[in-house]
C-alpha cells in the first residue's frame, strides 16, 4: 500500500524530488516514518539515478570582461596539449595572452603540472612586466591547484 502510493506520488507526477514527493504526500496521507521512507524511495527511484539531475548552484550569467587600461594588467591563459613531442620532451604548451595588445607569449612544457603556470607567470610576466590584475583561465587542475 505504501509503495503503491509512492508509486503514485512520485513516479506518477513526473519523478519530482524528495521533498516535493513529500509535500505530494502529506497532502493526503499520513504514516509513521514517511519523510524517511519518501526520501528512501526517491534515493532508490532507477529512473531517477539514471537522469543525470543537476545538484550543484546555477551557473552565473556572463559578465564582459573591463577594458585594460594597461598591457599586461589583464592576461588570459590556457593549455594547447597532445603536441608533437620536441627534442627536449615536451607535449605541451602554455599559451598566455595580452588583452590590451594582444601579444602571446607561448612557454612549452612537459606537464601540465600548476608549478608550469606559476614558474611562466613568474618569469614571463611579472618579472618582465609586474603582476596583472586579472589572470583568467579556465579554471583546470593545472591553474587551480595549490603550488606547493
Ligand atoms: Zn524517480
Amino acid at each position: 500500500m505504501r509503495e503503491q502510493t509512492l508509486i503514485c506520488c512520485h513516479d506518477d507526477v513526473g519523478h519530482m524530488d524528495a521533498k516535493k514527493t513529500l509535500h505530494n504526500l502529506k497532502l493526503r496521507y499520513w504514516w509513521p516514518n514517511m519523510r524517511k521512507d519518501c526520501k528512501a524511495y526517491v534515493r532508490s527511484c532507477h529512473k531517477c539515478q539514471i537522469v543525470n539531475r543537476r545538484t550543484a548552484n546555477a551557473y552565473g550569467l556572463l559578465q564582459q570582461l573591463p577594458i585594460p587600461s594597461t598591457p599586461w594588467e589583464i592576461v588570459s591563459a590556457d593549455h594547447i596539449v597532445c603536441l608533437p613531442q620536441t627534442r627536449n620532451g615536451n607535449t605541451n604548451m602554455l599559451v598566455q595572452i595580452d588583452h590590451a595588445t594582444h601579444y602571446v607569449i607561448a612557454t612549452p612544457s612537459a606537464s601540465l603540472a600548476a608549478h608550469t603556470v606559476t614558474d611562466a607567470l613568474y618569469h614571463n610576466i611579472i618579472l618582465r612586466y609586474g603582476p596583472p590584475s586579472m589572470y583568467l583561465s579556465d579554471r583546470g587542475t593545472a591553474f587551480t591547484a595549490r603550488h606547493t
